[in-house]
């Protein structure tokens, strides 16, 4: 009474593992769209922190600090020129070299930001070039995977309607018993081949009258052990 069943089921079984081949393709299709979005994205998050490191460089203050530094240094030039005795002449000499050395300190530290912060801007400069020249790309992948997904939908759809009208085909109680274990299992198969009296799925090894039964396919019978709906070996061969 079920054999017939049995071998629709089989079918069934093989037209929805190609479905998933074609959904795995839309999948991965759409993931080249995702990718690049999350790479846009992440090149703009970058952006907003490397601008933050720039300045936290401080190159204008550190510019202002040297300047006014220099300031000084001129008006301690002067009064150099201008000192009256050798105590007050020493006494500016020191300020001086104080002085020297701090704007020399400053500017060793100054360009070597500096550079740290060329090196951040051609980054932020890099990562605005890639956005904005991943936006064309981003519409052509778009329009590509369009395409493509709408190409194996149609297959799908096919394919489904082959399924649907396949499981009309089906003794009513396994349709019903299938359709339920279907979304129990789901994304699993809801399905195992009895193959040597084990279940395919679990291996757990069922009894002779078990065997019989689906085999003359007397009745439905599920796995005792992964309770999914068992199929003949047998019905494969027809
Ligand atoms: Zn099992």
């Amino acid at each position: 009474m079920f054999l017939e069943s049995f071998r629709h089921l089989i079918e069934i079984e093989a037209l929805k593992k190609q479905n998933q081949q074609n959904a795995d393709v839309i999948a991965s299709e759409n993931k080249r769209i995702s990718d690049l979005e999350e790479r846009r994205k992440k090149s703009q998050t970058q952006n907003e922190n490397f601008k933050i490191d720039e300045k936290n460089l401080k190159l204008t203050d550190s510019q202002n600090q040297i300047e006014d530094l220099q300031g000084r240094l001129t008006k301690l030039t002067a009064q150099l020129a201008m000192a009256t005795t050798l105590p007050q002449e020493t006494a500016f000499k020191n300020q001086i070299q104080t002085i020297q050395n701090e704007i020399e300190k400053l500017e060793k530290t100054y360009f070597e930001n500096l550079e740290k912060s060329e090196k951040i801007l051609n980054t932020i400069k890099e990562n605005n070039d890639f956005f904005a020249g991943s936006l064309a790309t981003l519409d052509d992948i778009k329009n590509e995977v369009a395409k493509t997904v709408a190409g194996e939908e149609v297959i799908i759809a096919n394919r489904t309607k082959r399924i649907d009208a396949l499981m009309d085909l089906c003794h009513p109680s396994m349709k019903s018993l299938y359709l339920d274990m279907e979304k129990r299992f789901k994304p699993k198969s809801c399905v195992a081949y009895l193959i040597d009296k084990k279940c395919s799925a679990c291996h757990m090894a069922t009894d002779a009258t078990l065997k019989s039964t689906l085999e003359e396919g007397r009745g439905l019978e599920c796995c005792p052990n992964c309770s999914r709906l068992l199929i003949p070996e047998t019905a494969k061969i027809y």
